[in-house]
């Protein structure tokens, strides 16, 4: 399985039966009901995760919906910077029921 040790405020020790549930402790900083997570590995990107354009500008490809701030360019995959495996950008976003 996966760990989260990158992530603050996980600790793996306190968790009292070693069940992992992914989503258990961690919320959508913005709460409004969709998440973002990589839809190959469970990452879940930060606000300060960066990507990079082939323009050489980086930034956070979440906060523009994929789109390049710098060039305009519409990117339709984001990869994942865990995994580094490619996925459809709206498939990073899930929908709670
Ligand atoms: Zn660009
Ligand atoms: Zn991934």
């Amino acid at each position: 399985m996966l760990r989260r040790g990158d992530l603050d405020g996980y600790d793996p020790s306190g968790e009292p039966g070693g069940d992992l549930d992914r989503d258990a402790d961690l919320e959508a900083p913005d709460g409004g009901g969709s998440r973002i997570r990589c839809p190959r590995c469970g990452w879940l990107p930060r606000a300060e995760s960066l990507w990079s354009c082939t323009c050489l500008h980086a930034w956070n490809t979440f906060d523009t919906g994929g789109r390049c701030p710098a060039g305009g360019r519409q990117w339709l995959e984001t990869a994942c910077l865990r995994c580094h495996r490619w996925s459809k950008h709206r498939d990073w976003y899930v929908d709670e029921e």
